[in-house]
């Protein structure tokens, strides 16, 4: 077969739809979704569905979740069921075989899972592999877009979600920002944390309206358990928060998911990144990217430019079981404080008034951490920003980037 030959049989495989293969010898892996979708009142409705797997070898890797959703608008019964379908593609990704499906699927879905088997199974062809679709139903993506102008942000409490609610409802963008009708938080996300001790739902809720309205936006909670998935969190966020918030595509048409990147970083290497995001849309339901030009480091800067308020609640911390509070112990927490004195800014009172210096430069061996030092080190040589934190910080990063040097040449 010549290049162009192909090629062409490339081209078309990837453009018609319904052509999602699993490898040879893996069809008689079988796996099946079902949906069971309950209406509770206005705007609230749960969703229980079961990722059953069909051969008996494979009976432990069964799994029933749910997703329920407590917002204020009506949202209607849901007439696909590709936001399930997204939720769980990396997960049927690491099993390969064939997903059926009880029930209908847009030709939207299709597309778009073609493109995440193809780019996710080209760049970790052992961890992700192509699998089949076998819907009850192919339909056009349904709902009528034009019906509904506004979308839904997504917000955490995050550098990331909460600089991109305020620049999305920053006067200033008025004449490119998004519409935006609702904020929601999704809770149960994290595997780690206990969410039922001390109240953490309430103070989180408490927490988020209080970003929300200081830009006059209300938000509600969808609450899920798809943490229970093995290996969840390793899974990319886009895939399975933007599965989460298409199931209010019956009401908005959109979600602003803040993206996370470091900077030199090659986008399609990490599955959560904004090059890959537009591809976690669903039938009727897009998922738009926003501030992937910026470093954490730039974000944190654009953030404090919207006043010391707009950092009072930031919630940044890698250990859930300390969340919602920044336990100022963790990597995370101690790069985000270094990056305030790199900025020359007040360390905010979400966080320990001292960074623990044991921690600093925690983790500079290797990415992604790698990349969010080298940020904070370019913005203290841009503004000329020094600290006791920051000297050392440097002297650490210098003696691990020799090390590493010197790993590298003996290997
Ligand atoms: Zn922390």
């Amino acid at each position: 077969m010549d290049l162009r030959e192909f090629s062409i049989r490339r081209a078309s495989q990837a453009t018609i739809p319904g052509e999602l293969r699993p490898l040879p010898g893996q069809s008689e892996r079988r796996f099946r979704l079902n949906v069971k979708s309950e209406q509770l009142g206005d705007g609230r409705w749960m969703h229980r569905f079961s990722h059953e797997a069909l051969n008996s070898s494979d009976r432990d890797l069964s799994k029933c979740l749910f997703v329920e959703l407590e917002i204020p608008q009506p949202v209607g019964p849901l007439e696909v069921l590709d936001p399930f379908v997204m939720m769980l593609a990396f997960r049927q990704m690491t099993l390969g075989g064939v997903l059926e499906v009880a029930g209908p699927v847009s030709r939207r879905l299709l597309r778009n899972l073609i493109q995440i088997q193809a780019l996710s199974h080209n760049r970790w062809p052992d961890k992700y592999l192509p699998f089949g679709l076998e819907p009850d139903e192919i339909i056009e993506a349904p709902y009528h877009a034009m019906d509904r102008p506004s979308g839904v942000i997504a917000v955490t409490g995050g550098l990331d979600s909460t600089l991109t609610l305020y620049r999305e409802t920053d006067p200033q963008f008025a004449e490119i920002g998004h519409s935006l009708g609702l904020a929601i938080t999704v809770v149960g996300y994290n595997p780690g944390g206990d969410r039922l001790a001390d109240g953490y739902e309430n103070r989180h809720m408490a927490q988020m309206r209080r970003v929300c309205a200081r830009r006059s936006l209300e938000v509600a909670a969808i609450r899920t358990d798809l943490w229970r998935i093995p290996d969840y969190v390793t899974r990319p966020h886009g895939a399975v928060l933007g599965g989460i918030l298409a199931l209010t595509a019956p009401a908005f048409s959109f979600a602003i998911l803040a993206s996370s990147t470091v900077s030199g970083e090659v986008w399609r290497e990490r599955g959560c990144a904004p090059e890959w995001q537009w591809s976690y849309g669903t039938g009727g339901f897009d998922l738009p990217t926003s501030l992937s030009l910026f470093t954490r480091a730039e974000r944190l800067v654009l953030l404090s430019e919207y006043g010391a308020s707009a950092l009072d609640d930031l919630i940044v911390c890698g250990t859930a079981e300390n969340l919602p509070d920044n336990c100022g112990q963790c990597a995370k927490c101690v790069r985000t404080m270094l990056t305030f004195e790199a900025a020359g800014l007040p360390i905010p009172q979400c966080f320990p008034a001292q960074i623990n210096e044991k921690l600093i430069g925690y983790g500079a061996s290797k990415q992604p951490e790698i990349g969010y030092y080298a940020e904070i080190m370019n913005l203290m040589d841009a503004l000329g920003t020094n600290s006791r934190a920051l000297r050392i910080l440097r002297r650490r990063y210098r003696r691990k980037a020799l090390k590493r040097k010197l790993l590298d040449f003996l290997s």
